[in-house]
């Protein structure tokens, strides 16, 4: 099974980006309100999840890391309306293959916690008691270090570091009533306070996309037949050309979808871009149950039951709004 393991963390486990990814998802599927990010050599020394969220039963511990045990499908039907971020219960299974893994874990503030650890194909699934207040951390050390020709593949420090980074901010913007901090090499990065009113939430997006974009963003919120697009768009003023500006969520998920990305360009080449980079921060709210997340592993794509529905949605929207501010 672990060798099944590995295979799988070649689907999943890319980049030290990709094991932060699962392991933010997972605090918040665990319904944390404090998520601390510490990392080192770009992740591919250190990185350290540490939640508030509501931690994981001692019974469990060893179950997290195996393959496809996972506590948030109960039954077949669930699948049809996934709420939660993950749901295939492999990525703690696939990282532990590659890497050095603790889990510690809490479940109540009144008890001490619980510690599990795996390395690559050995796993310890003796569980040792560890202090930690209620929630999770999640330590994953020298990544890749039994699967050489996957190291090999990882770029310079910065790069990797880059890719987390990015993959943090995207996470930020899904989730203004969470707080998130990062530390590169024991050194604070940022430290963003959770954001529930209108103002707080855009000092968060002026945190991740840069005050300039802020100030001249374009506020929209527009509601149709049971679809609801709202957020920031770039003004045509706005003049720059960086794809990394563009943040879409479905239903909070983050994702980079063909026909969402086909929709958002239109409209923008339609009332006043030529050939630059549309900027943007947009959520797209719909029934669960007529959106499939279960498409890719990574799981950065969706399906649409309606795509035409969908598109002409999102297109008329920003087109609507964009018209009111054409230069
Ligand atoms: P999935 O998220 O797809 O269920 P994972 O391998 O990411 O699978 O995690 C396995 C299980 O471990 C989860 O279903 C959850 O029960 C538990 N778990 C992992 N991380 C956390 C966390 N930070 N807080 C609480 N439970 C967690
Ligand atoms: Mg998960």
């Amino acid at each position: 099974p672990r060798l099944a393991n590995q295979i799988a963390a070649g689907e999943v486990v890319e980049r030290p980006s990709s094991v932060i990814k699962e392991l933010l998802e997972n605090s918040l599927d665990a319904g944390a309100t404090r998520v601390e990010v510490d990392v080192e050599d770009g992740g591919i020394k250190l990185m350290r999840v540490r939640d508030n969220g509501g931690g994981i039963d001692k019974s469990d511990l060893p179950l997290a890391l195996s393959r496809h045990a996972t506590s948030k499908i109960r039954e077949l039907d669930d699948l049809e309306a996934v709420a939660t971020l993950g749901f295939r219960g492999e990525a703690l299974a696939s990282i532990s293959s590659v890497a050095r893994l603790t889990l510690t874990s809490n479940t109540s503030d009144e008890s001490a916690g619980w510690q599990v650890t795996a390395e690559g194909r050995d796993m310890q699934a003796e569980l040792a008691p560890a202090a930690h207040p209620k929630g999770t951390t999640v330590e994953v050390r020298d990544l890749f270090f039994n699967t050489p020709a996957r190291r090999k593949f990882l770029r310079t420090e910065k790069t990797e570091y880059n890719h987390l980074d990015d993959v943090i901010k995207r996470q930020a913007l899904s989730r203004f009533d969470v707080a998130f901090t990062l530390r590169n090499n024991n050194r604070a990065v940022y430290s963003w306070r959770e954001a529930s009113t209108q103002i707080e939430r855009e000092r968060r997006v002026a945190q991740v996309c840069g005050p300039a974009f802020m100030e001249q963003a374009l506020h929209i919120d527009i509601e149709r037949s049971g679809l609801r697009l709202w957020g920031w768009v770039a003004q045509p003023s706005f003049n720059r050309s960086q794809a990394d500006l563009q943040h879409f969520y479905v239903n909070g998920r983050a994702i980079r979808d063909k026909l969402v990305g086909h929709a958002v360009r239109q409209a923008y080449q339609d009332v006043l871009y030529h050939g630059r980079h549309p900027a943007f921060v947009l959520y797209l709210e719909v029934d669960p149950s007529t959106v499939d997340v279960n498409v890719h592993p990574t799981k950065h794509e969706v399906r649409f039951r309606d795509n035409r529905r969908v598109h002409d949605f999102i297109f008329s929207s920003l087109h609507h709004a964009l018209a009111q501010v054409r230069p």
